[in-house]
């Protein structure tokens, strides 16, 4: 730390991004990216706009927020795009929550909440998952608190209703509930009808799992238009050319390109029933996963072994330090073809530590 680093950020434990290791090729299941890469149309748009990067884009978004209000039912001024989405939700941490308006969420859940919370200086509670890793609604009911949940839930899978969810923002009319859909498109059901019935929440989607483009950085915010105002008057405080010209046309081109991505979608889901019955019959316990990852643990070996001895054999999947994730591994769905060597690779871990 240099003598000039402002004592507010001295404490500050940033969060750990997953490993992109460049040293070797690897089957890399650890970073919740998507297997397949984005359909041409996206890339030629994207490469069309390489060719003026002489301009700044376009602050508004405009097209790139007419073709989601089309997409997704709502009205221009509902929707915030942003440099993948957690820009979003630190634009939400930062306008929504202080001092004097804390914010709860799982105990086990996405890294960059507490990251966020410490940040801005933000005071937060955990409230611990159940005992089979669920978020159960009715702790969150009434709480008087501001709330993020990413349903589905990472690095477990597993997803609330959207009845459960409605129940959450309902019972907290007076603070912001924030829905962190990343993962929904692989199962989960999307509360973004309900920004039409509730002007406490906020629901943010990311282009980086379900649509590939985790490189472009694309990210959205759906609620009320107060509460987009709001997130806007961060937006053009920091940076209002959060999102370059490139990411834009890919996002416009994304968003016309349903069929492809509702397909890919659908392989992800198959490969991961695969891979979890195949887990399941190498003895693992396997949660229900709605996500395009699994998160999983054996008796046979501890996770962080396990995580080390893939690694060996050229296998990447993602690790969680933690009381409650030691032994488990949170491993990302990609092709049949990828699937099928991390299930040998286990198979061969599972008879080398015997
Ligand atoms: N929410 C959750 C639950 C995530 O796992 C991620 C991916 N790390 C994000 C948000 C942020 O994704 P991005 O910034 O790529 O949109």
């Amino acid at each position: 730390m240099s003598k000039f680093f402002s004592k507010k950020y001295a404490a500050l434990t940033p969060y750990t991004p997953g490993e992109q290791p460049k040293e070797r090729e690897y089957v890399k299941l650890n970073t919740n990216e998507s297997p397949f890469p984005p359909p041409p149309s996206v890339v030629e748009a994207a490469a069309f706009e390489a060719g003026k990067l002489q301009l700044y884009s376009d602050p508004e978004l405009l097209s790139l927020l007419e073709e989601a209000a089309n997409c997704f039912g709502v009205k221009r001024s509902e929707i915030i795009a942003t440099n993948g989405s957690d820009e979003v939700l630190e634009f939400a941490f930062m306008a929504f929550c202080d001092k004097k308006h804390p914010i709860v969420f799982p105990d086990v859940t996405y890294g960059f909440y507490s990251v966020f919370a410490s940040l801005h200086a933000i005071p937060y509670d955990t409230i611990p998952l159940k005992e089979d890793f669920s978020v159960d609604y009715r702790d969150y009911v009434g709480i008087g608190k501001n709330i993020v949940i990413a349903n589905p839930n990472a690095p477990t899978g597993l997803c609330l209703s959207l009845s459960e969810v409605e129940e959450i923002v309902k019972s907290n009319p007076k603070n912001v509930v924030i829905i962190d859909e990343a993962y929904v498109d692989f199962g989960g059901e999307s509360c973004v009808p309900l920004i039409r019935k509730y002007d406490n929440l906020l629901v943010t989607q990311t282009f980086s799992k379900s649509r590939s483009l985790a490189g472009a950085r694309l990210g959205l915010g759906f609620a009320n238009e107060k509460l987009i105002a709001d997130l806007n008057t961060l937006r053009y405080s920091t940076n209002p050319y959060n999102v370059n010209r490139m990411t834009m046309a890919a996002g416009v081109a994304a968003l016309k390109e349903k069929r492809y991505y509702t397909a890919k979608c659908k392989e992800i889901a198959e490969n991961r029933a695969y891979t979890a019955e195949e887990l399941k019959k190498l003895g693992f316990e396997v949660l229900d996963s709605k996500a395009n990852f699994l998160f999983a643990k054996t008796e046979k070996v501890s996770g962080e072994t396990l995580y080390k001895r893939l690694k060996d054999k050229g296998v990447l999947v993602r690790h969680l330090r933690g009381e409650r994730t030691e032994e488990y591994n949170r491993i990302t769905i990609g092709t049949k073809e990828q699937m099928q060597i991390f299930l040998a690779k286990v198979k061969e871990v599972l008879e080398e530590e015997k």
